[in-house]
């Protein structure tokens, strides 16, 4: 196998996810390389290095700065071609989602996302992707190449497991229709902590918040614990939190360490997106909420008081 992973990197940092599936490529064998597109790719390669890329390729080009896809599709067609590769990787990002699919497009190959394994079977890679409400594990391949993959946010830890990299320039030839989009406004949401995607620890609030001034309790609380806040689809519907935070089937896939629900029922939309997490904890005053079904801890009880003596305790033992 000769694989290539798309290096998804903003404010001059590579992202925990795509390092994640490099480590995962290199752990297969084969030839593993990344791409770094954008603005600072070669300051970042040798990082790329330490987590198993043995080849990085670069592409600085002005045109590349607006984290835009076109570009990168038209960047990522020229490097598998001059370099052979047979795979490329994505971990899921809205950016790099729209990589890949335009990757897939362009060379007419297939794509599988929301994958949560990859394993060699006899020099030929598989798939593992949840199905079913994540009830069961199916097994993908491609057909063609390259075969284009996309991996569900979180799925593999970085481990700094690589060397040195050897860096090389990719080819930019940019199609016009790619240069069409430009870039007006990039707007960032002020954010204390990790994202969704990148925490270890998430702690989630439903409607049993009862109004979006509550979300404070679990702000409080994911700050206690050093983790990011995510909420159902119900408390986004409403306004009470931004849509970027919504977890589930219509919001983000996460596999944290630990998943803290307060005031969740549990429904089977909202825990397509967090039941791969390590560990779940819930907090309802509805024994029997579904969330307390796939949970590995439960607390029966008002959330109003729970909360604030868990995050007091968080904070005590944390010093
Ligand atoms: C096509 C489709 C896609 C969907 N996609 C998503 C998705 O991506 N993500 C998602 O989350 N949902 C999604 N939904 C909605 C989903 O079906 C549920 O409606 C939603 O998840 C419920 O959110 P909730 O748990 O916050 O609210 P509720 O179901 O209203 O649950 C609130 C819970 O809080 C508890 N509670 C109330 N007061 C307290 C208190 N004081 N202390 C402790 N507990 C309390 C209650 O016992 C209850 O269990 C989707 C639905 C459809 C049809």
């Amino acid at each position: 196998m000769s694989t290539l992973v798309f290096l998804e990197h903003h404010d001059g940092e590579l992202q925990k996810g795509p390092l994640g599936v490099l480590g995962k490529a290199a752990s297969l064998g084969g030839e593993v390389a990344g791409a770094i597109v954008g603005a600072g790719g070669s300051a970042l390669a040798p990082d790329a290095g330490r987590h198993g890329a043995a080849k990085v390729w670069v592409a600085e080009d002005a045109a590349l700065e607006a984290p835009l896809p076109q570009p990168r599709v038209d960047v990522l067609a020229k490097i598998v071609e001059t370099g052979g590769y047979d795979t490329v990787l994505f971990a899921a990002s809205v950016l790099a989602s729209d990589v890949a699919a335009g990757l897939a497009a362009r060379l007419e190959a297939g794509v599988n996302w929301d994958l949560v394994d990859l394993v060699d079977d006899g020099g030929r890679l598989v798939g593992k992707r949840p199905a079913l409400g994540d009830s069961v594990l199916v097994d993908v391949a491609w057909k063609g190449t390259p075969a284009i993959g996309i991996v569900r946010a979180g799925t593999f830890e970085p481990a700094e497991t690589g060397g040195e990299a050897e860096v090389a320039q990719a080819p930019v030839e940019l199609e016009d229709f790619s240069t069409r989009a430009t870039m007006l406004e990039q707007a960032h949401e002020e954010q204390a902590g990790p994202s969704i995607e990148d925490a270890d620890v998430i702690v989630a609030g439903g409607r049993g918040l009862g109004g979006p001034e509550n979300f404070a309790l679990v702000e409080e609380l994911a700050k206690a614990l050093g983790g990011a806040v995510a909420a159902t689809r119900a408390v986004v519907d409403a306004g009470w939190y931004p849509y970027s935070a919504q977890v589930g089937q219509t919001g983000k896939s996460v596999s944290p360490k630990l998943y803290v629900a307060c005031g969740i029922s549990g429904a089977i939309q909202h825990k397509v997106g967090m039941q791969s997490s390590n560990v779940i904890v819930a907090i309802n005053k509805d024994g029997n909420a579904p969330i307390f079904e796939y949970s590995d801890l439960g607390v029966v009880g008002d959330l109003h008081q729970v909360v604030p003596k868990l995050t007091e305790l968080v904070r005590e033992k944390r010093g």
